[in-house]
C-alpha cells in the first residue's frame, strides 16, 4: 500500500488550506468508497484529512425545507422524522442502497462524492481512462451490464449508481460548499456531477480546497411527499447496484397530473433527469400508455454496448411501473 499521512483536526479552515497544498490530499469522513479504492490499489493519496470533527452533523429546518448536514450518516438521514414525513423518497432511496453497516458509516457528503462504478476501474491490470487517462477503456467491449446507456463518451461508460443522489436530483436539492477562502458556494445537484466527455477522470465539479458542508431540500418539493416512490431494479434484492432505478414523483388535481419529476440512477455517469420528458406528464390523466411513451422518450438517444443494451427496454418499463404505482393505476 502507498504510505499516506493522516491528519485529524477540528479546524475546517486550516484543513481546507492544507487540502490545496498537495495534489493528492483528500478529505475522509465515512471512507466507504475512498478506503475501498486505497485497498484495491487504484487510488494513492499522500494525505488524508479526517473531517469527522467538523460541525456538519445536524439535520435542521431551513427556509421552510430541510438542511442535511454533510456529516450526518445516511442511516440517520433515512430515519429522520422530517425526512420521512416531507421527503419520503429520500428515505426510501437511501434504505434501498448498500447495507445497514455501510449506511451507518457513509455520510451525506460522501454519498455525493462517491465515484462512478465500473469493475475495470477497480482492477489495476485493466486499461481504464478514469484511473489512468489515455490508457483506454476495457468496458466498452467488455463486461458492461451495469454501465451507462446515456451521457457516455468514447472514453468512459461508467455509471453513477447513488440512490440517494437520484432522489435529491428529483427534488432539486442544492449542495452547499465551503470554498478555500471560507466563502459559500451553492450548486444545484443537477450541476454537481460531471459527464465523462474528454475528461473521464473528473466525476464532479468540486475543486481542491472545496468541501461540501450541507445539502438543502427545498420547501417547494414537499408537495411531492404524497405521491412518490423510489423503484430500484437490480440483479439481487440487497447489496447490489441498480441496473435501472428511478425516483418518481407527481402532484395531481382532479385526476390530472399537475407536476412531475423523475431522476434515474445507474443509466448514466450522473443522476439523469430529462426535463423534456417530464413535461409530457403535465395536464395528462395517468395511463400506462402515457408512462410507456414517456419512458421511451427518455431513452430515445440511448446507446447500448452489448451487455447493457437491455436497459434501453427496461427504462420504459420502470417508468411505467413507478408512475402507475404513485398515480393509483396499480
Ligand atoms: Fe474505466 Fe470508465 Fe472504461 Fe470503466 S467505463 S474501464 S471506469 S474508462
Amino acid at each position: 500500500m502507498h504510505p499516506f499521512k493522516y491528519i485529524r483536526t477540528e479546524d475546517a479552515a486550516s484543513a481546507i488550506a492544507k487540502h490545496t497544498e498537495a495534489e493528492k490530499t483528500q478529505f475522509i469522513a465515512g471512507g466507504t468508497n475512498l478506503v475501498d479504492r486505497i485497498r484495491r490499489d487504484v487510488f494513492h493519496p499522500d494525505v488524508l484529512i479526517d473531517i469527522n470533527k467538523f460541525p456538519y452533523h445536524k439535520i435542521e429546518e431551513h427556509q421552510g425545507g430541510l438542511r442535511l448536514g454533510a456529516l450526518v450518516s445516511n442511516s440517520d438521514t433515512a430515519d429522520h422524522k422530517a425526512v420521512k414525513k416531507n421527503y419520503p423518497i429520500v428515505s426510501e432511496a437511501i434504505l434501498l442502497g448498500a447495507t445497514d453497516q455501510l449506511r451507518n458509516k457513509a455520510t451525506n457528503g460522501g454519498n455525493l462524492m462517491q465515484r462512478t462504478r465500473c469493475s475495470y476501474y477497480m482492477s489495476p491490470k485493466f486499461p481504464c481512462n478514469k484511473r489512468e487517462p489515455g490508457s483506454g477503456c476495457a468496458a466498452i467491449h467488455g463486461h458492461n451490464r451495469i454501465l451507462s446507456i446515456l451521457g457516455t463518451s468514447e472514453n468512459c461508460i461508467a455509471s453513477f449508481p447513488s440512490d440517494m443522489c437520484a432522489s435529491l436530483t428529483a427534488l432539486e436539492a442544492k449542495v452547499n460548499i465551503m470554498d478555500i477562502d471560507g466563502s459559500e458556494i451553492v450548486i444545484p445537484i443537477e450541476e454537481f456531477h460531471a459527464l465523462p466527455g474528454d475528461t473521464p477522470e473528473i466525476d464532479n465539479v468540486l475543486k481542491p480546497g472545496q468541501l461540501i458542508t450541507s445539502i438543502d431540500l427545498p420547501a417547494s418539493t414537499k408537495t411531492f411527499a404524497k405521491r412518490s416512490t423510489y423503484l430500484k431494479v437490480r440483479d439481487r434484492h440487497s447489496y447490489a447496484f441498480a441496473l435501472v432505478s428511478v425516483a418518481a414523483a407527481v402532484t395531481m388535481e382532479a385526476g390530472v397530473i399537475t407536476d412531475a419529476r423523475m431522476a434515474f440512477g445507474s443509466i448514466a455517469p450522473k443522476p439523469w433527469r430529462d426535463k423534456e420528458a417530464e413535461k409530457m406528464f403535465i395536464g395528462q390523466a395517468p395511463s400506462k400508455a402515457l408512462f410507456k411513451k414517456i419512458g421511451e422518450k427518455v431513452v430515445e438517444n440511448a446507446k447500448g454496448y452489448g451487455g447493457n443494451s437491455f436497459k434501453i427496454e427496461l427504462v420504459p418499463r420502470v417508468v411505467t411501473r413507478a408512475f402507475s404505482e404513485i398515480t393509483g393505476l396499480i
